[in-house]
This record gives C-alpha cells, structure tokens and sequence, in this order.
C-alpha cells in the first residue's frame, strides 16, 4: 500500500501521525511511506530522519493523493478535496463533527476516527485519547507550576518555611490520573473529585485524597456506574452535594485542574463564578475540558476563555484546547504507535485492505464508506 503522511494544517497543531520508528516499521510490511516536505519538523522530526527509515518526501498533493492518508486532525475542504475517491483516512477525524464528517464521505474516502475506538484491553494500545489526555494532565499541571508565583512542595529553609500548594484535580480519568501523579512528584497536597466512585482507589494510590460525596438514591448509583468505562451525567440532587463539597476545597486550592467529560456532551460546569471568586489571588486553573465539548467550545469553568489565559477575579484561567501539541515530540510518538496499531487491523499481513466489520474497534472507528456516513 502507498501511504501518506500529510503535514497538520491545523492552528496551533504540532504533531504528526508517524515518525521515523513507525514509518520503519511500515516499509518493513512492505509498504511504501511518503511523507510531506515538513511534516515532522514541529514535532522535531526532519525529513532526512524519515528518509533514513525509508520514507520518501513528497509535497501535500503528494502526500493526500496516498492509498492511506494518516492524519492527525481532520483533513480541511482543500485538503479532503486531493484526496482519491476509496482513500482510507485515519486520525482524530472527531465523529461529534457531522460537518467535517460529510466532507470525507463526500471525498469518497474511507474514514476512521480512532477516538471512537471502544476502551477495551484489545484496544488499549491504540487508545489516543488515553496516549493524549495522559500528555494534557502532565502539561496542565507544569503550565499551572509556571504560572503559580509560588512552589509547589513544603519548604524548610533558613529563611522560613513554605508550605505545600494545594492541587485539586476535578475529573479523574487519564488525565486526572496522571495531573495527580505529576503534582505528587512535585509535592503538592491532592485532593480529587469523580462521579464514578470506582476511582477513589486510583486517586489514593497515587497518594492523593478522594472527595466522598455520597449516593443517595438508586438513580444516582446507577449513574455513577457510567457507561463503557465513561461518565454518564449524573442526577442534579448528586451534583449539588458535589459541588458544595468541591467548593469548599476550591476555596483553599492554590491550583484546580479540572479534566471532567461526558462524551458526546458539553463538559460539566464544576468551577462556578462565585467558587473563583472564593479563591485566593494568585490561584491558578487549568481547565483541561476547554473546548472539549461536542461544538468544540465550553469547559469545566464558565469563566475560561478557549485557547487564552485570562486573569479574573485574582485568579489565573488558562484555556489551552491542545495541550497535547505542547509536548509534540512524545504526542506524535506515542500516537504514531496508536496509529501503527491501528493499522494492523486494517491492512493484513498478507496484503491489500480488509475492513471486517465483525472486528469491534474496526466498525466503531468506521466514519465513512461508499460515499455515506457510516458512524455508529
Ligand atoms: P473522560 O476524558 O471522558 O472524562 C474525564 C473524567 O471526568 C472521567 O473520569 C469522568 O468520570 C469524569 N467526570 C465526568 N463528569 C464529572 C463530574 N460532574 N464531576 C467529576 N468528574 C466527572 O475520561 P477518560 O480519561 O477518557 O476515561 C474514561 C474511562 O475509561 C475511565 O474509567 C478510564 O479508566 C477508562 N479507560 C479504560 C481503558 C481501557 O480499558 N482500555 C483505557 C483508557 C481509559
């Protein structure tokens, strides 16, 4: 198969679908890998370094005229456009995005969006949106230790002691799990909060301090459950008890790092006006669900401003929708691993492309065939 290894067009979007490892890896299959002129450079990848694992560089045209497009970001208009009618294309595509969805159907290109993949162990090495949220709660949390004009660890020095800051992390799946983790390194005191209460032992393996908030009626034990491994939303009864428990943690945080999703919804408001307000200047938040909802917009905080760091009320909010793109070398890396993965269930050993629909991650990936949207 010839594959394709566009540049990322998209603002602000540093990473590449493959790297020299992995292109390696697929001319090794017999495959022939062409990469566009520039593709890998954000991400500190040279062209020469492709070439020595046997890719070719080509231009965009190039690189989207390919038998297998990979992408990172969903292809544009002028981009879907040079693709080849029965393409394959595959990437975070977003299957919230009917748009851009209908743009590749249009194409006639065969999509999959990895980020419908379902969180099964099968599946757990081609999982990007745990390859990615795990790089977003490590960057979230060295943003917010950057920005907070104070340390994060106690101190007893001769000129007297500093305490440690205070970290509340709001969410606790990939991403909520490794802030906590990288804040601990750092010596922060963690305090967490989920709807599912299945965490609270992940949350104190890591040695920080789960927020109890307890489950009163059969509705609100049933939704805590979630579905798949993911959140469901939960009864508002329940979250008024959460809110006024996080509160009172807010209010003492030196840091907030807030990660909660429901997929396929607008992210939860858990950081109200009023509970910044209660914080103490100086205050940072990190709100990792920015423009994380369905039409790309809201987060955690009603006051966060997507892709901005914005001061209100004392308090630092930063809004960064991509930071994952922020640590481009290992994003591509390991999602270039994804990707390869990925790949395997698709293009067969022994040649030409199989699209089994029997296979689970193949028909919940698939987007688009035959010229129709074909999301599940
Ligand atoms: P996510 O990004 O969808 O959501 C982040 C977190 O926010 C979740 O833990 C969710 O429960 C929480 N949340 C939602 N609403 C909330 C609210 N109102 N208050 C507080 N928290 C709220 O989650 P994710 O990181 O994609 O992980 C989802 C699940 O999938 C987790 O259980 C994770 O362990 C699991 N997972 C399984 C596999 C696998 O088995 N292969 C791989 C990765 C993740």
């Amino acid at each position: 198969m010839l594959i394709g290894v566009p540049a990322e067009t998209a603002a602000g979007e540093t990473r590449v679908s493959v790297t020299p490892e992995t292109a390696k890896k697929l001319v090794a299959q017999g495959h022939a890998v062409v990469v566009q002129s520039g593709a890998g450079l954000a991400a500190s990848v040279t062209d020469a370094a492709y070439e020595a694992a046997g890719a070719q560089i080509t231009d965009a045209a190039g690189a989207f005229a390919a038998e297998v497009v990979l992408k990172v970001r969903a292809p544009s208009d002028a981009e879907a456009s040079l693709l080849k009618p029965g393409a394959v294309v595959v990437g975070m595509l977003n299957p919230f995005d009917a748009a851009g969805l209908q743009r590749l159907a249009t194409a006639g290109a065969t999509a999959f969006a990895l980020e419908a993949a379902p969180r099964t162990t099968r599946a757990q090495s081609m999982d990007v949106l745990s390859s990615q949220a795990n790089i977003a709660g490590y960057k979230a949390v060295m943003i917010a230790a950057d920005t907070y004009q104070r340390f994060f660890p106690m101190l007893m020095t001769a000129a007297g002691t500093v305490k440690a800051a205070r970290v509340v992390v709001l969410g606790v799946g990939v991403a909520g799990l490794q802030a906590i983790a990288t804040a601990k390194r750092l010596g922060a005191v963690i305090e967490a909060s989920d709807v599912r209460p299945s965490v609270k032992e992940q949350v104190e393996s890591l040695g920080g301090k789960f927020i109890e908030v307890s489950y009163d009626t059969d509705e609100e034990k049933e939704a805590a459950v979630g579905v798949g491994g993911y959140a469901k939303p939960m009864p508002a009864s329940w979250l008024a008890r959460q809110q006024a428990e996080v509160a009172k943690r807010v209010a003492q945080a030196d840091v907030v790092i807030s990660t909660a999703l429901i997929p396929g919804r607008a992210a939860p408001t858990l950081v109200t006006e009023a509970m910044v307000k209660s914080m103490k200047p100086g205050s940072v938040i990190v709100d990792i669900a920015a423009g994380k909802g369905p039409d790309g917009v809201g987060g955690n905080c009603p006051l966060t401003e997507t892709d901005r760091t914005v001061v209100k009320h004392g308090v630092t909010l930063v809004g960064e929708t991509n930071l994952p793109a922020q640590v481009a070398a290992d994003a591509s890396a390991l999602y270039a691993r994804n990707v390869l993965d990925f790949l395997k269930l698709i293009l067969p050993k022994e040649g030409g492309l199989k699209i089994d629909l029997e296979d689970d991650i193949v028909a919940a990936c698939r987007m688009t065939q035959d010229g129709q949207v074909t999301r599940k």
